[in-house]
């Protein structure tokens, strides 16, 4: 088991060259294809259109790496937060969130994060390893297969640096985004990035049309610092550079993410010096009622605030959304539920 590879790991063409390793004939990627991402069948003999033969050799090669459900909790408005088990002792985290225009999922992309931004449950989590594409495309699959139903946009927001792990992260979504498969659009994936410069210029030439949103939070270089430790690494000018490198490349608008703490970053003057830093982008902001994690210095502003820093953004040309609270009744801070799973350890 621990030499197989792992047939979620394969985009089409890569499962076509499979094939034909095997002695096979291309076309028959494209029926495991379908009957991994639209029947989504667990085991290789549910593969009824393929020889016996066929089916063995497969077997023998690959898992199917189907994830087991350690933990599910339940919101009140209906968002899920699933605690899987990868097959290999840990444990990820995936949640679902409903909003009218259909069905979210956030999805990790590491067992824990390097990066220690301040305001994050996963903070305090050792970085165990980063997923494999197979992992990514996986997490989909097992929400699809837990509420019967199609998941239509997927946000990487959950535990871990997207761009930290790069090349799985871009595989994964060439897995998602095939017609033939999953079938979800390319402008219904959202990368968050806590501002891995090298890598934002390079995303920005995949030129692919995908959201990119940014983890900003803070306008000066000290107080990002002090919240997101990557910022002693590529600090705002740079950031902002590789930001403007990646409109000016794909005519896409950035979100930026700002989660507002009290007494931190949520006065009129960090509203002012937001739309200072902002102006004339193509960009959107994203406000988010931080969310209080165990032991964490940072609590939420006040919902006058909140909304005085909203106003004040969208009446000096940056449009600005509150992002709603969903989940809150349960863990739903990215690495919440795993945190409260090690601690029980
Ligand atoms: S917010 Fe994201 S990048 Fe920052 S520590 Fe948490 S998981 Fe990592």
């Amino acid at each position: 088991m621990i030499n197989m590879k792992n047939i979620k790991e394969y985009n089409l063409e890569d499962l076509k060259e499979e094939l034909i390793s095997l002695g096979e004939k291309k076309y028959r990627a494209e029926q495991i294809f379908k009957w991994l991402y639209v029947d989504k069948v667990k085991e290789f003999d549910e593969m009824t259109n393929l020889s016996l033969e066929l089916r063995e050799k497969l077997k023998k090669e690959y898992t199917m790496c189907n994830f087991k459900i350690l933990k599910k909790q339940e919101s009140a408005d209906g968002t899920k937060k699933y605690l899987f088990d990868v097959l290999d002792g840990n444990a990820i985290e995936t949640v679902l969130m409903q909003y009218h225009h259909g069905k979210t999922i956030c999805v990790s992309s590491q067992i824990g994060c390097k990066m220690g931004c301040k305001f994050c449950a996963s903070t305090g989590i050792q970085f165990v390893r980063s997923l494999t594409s197979g992992e990514i495309v996986e997490q989909i699959l097992a929400v699809e297969q837990d509420i019967g139903d199609k998941i239509s946009n997927i946000v990487f927001m959950g535990i871990g640096e997207p761009f930290d792990n790069y090349d799985n992260v871009m595989q994964a979504i060439k897995i998602i985004n095939n017609q033939k498969g999953l079938n979800i659009g390319a402008r219904h994936i959202s990368i968050s990035t806590s501002g891995l410069v090298p890598m934002i210029y390079k995303f920005a030439d995949e030129e692919l049309q995908c959201t990119l949103s940014i983890s900003l939070h803070a306008t000066t270089d000290e107080k990002r610092s002090s919240m997101m430790p990557i910022n002693n690494r590529y600090n705002i000018k740079e950031l902002m550079e590789s930001c403007k490198y990646y409109i000016s490349k794909t005519n896409k608008r950035i979100s930026f993410e700002y989660a507002l703490a009290k007494d931190n970053n949520d006065n009129l003057d960090d509203a002012k010096q937001l739309v200072k830093l902002l102006k004339g982008m193509l960009c959107h902001v994203n406000l988010i009622p931080i969310n209080k994690i165990e032991n964490g210095k940072y609590t939420k502003s006040s919902n006058e605030n909140i909304i005085r820093f909203r106003d004040y953004l969208n009446e000096n040309g940056i449009v600005a959304t509150i992002r709603r609270e969903l989940g809150s009744d349960i863990d739903a801070a990215c690495g919440q539920l795993r945190r409260k799973n090690l601690n029980k350890k």
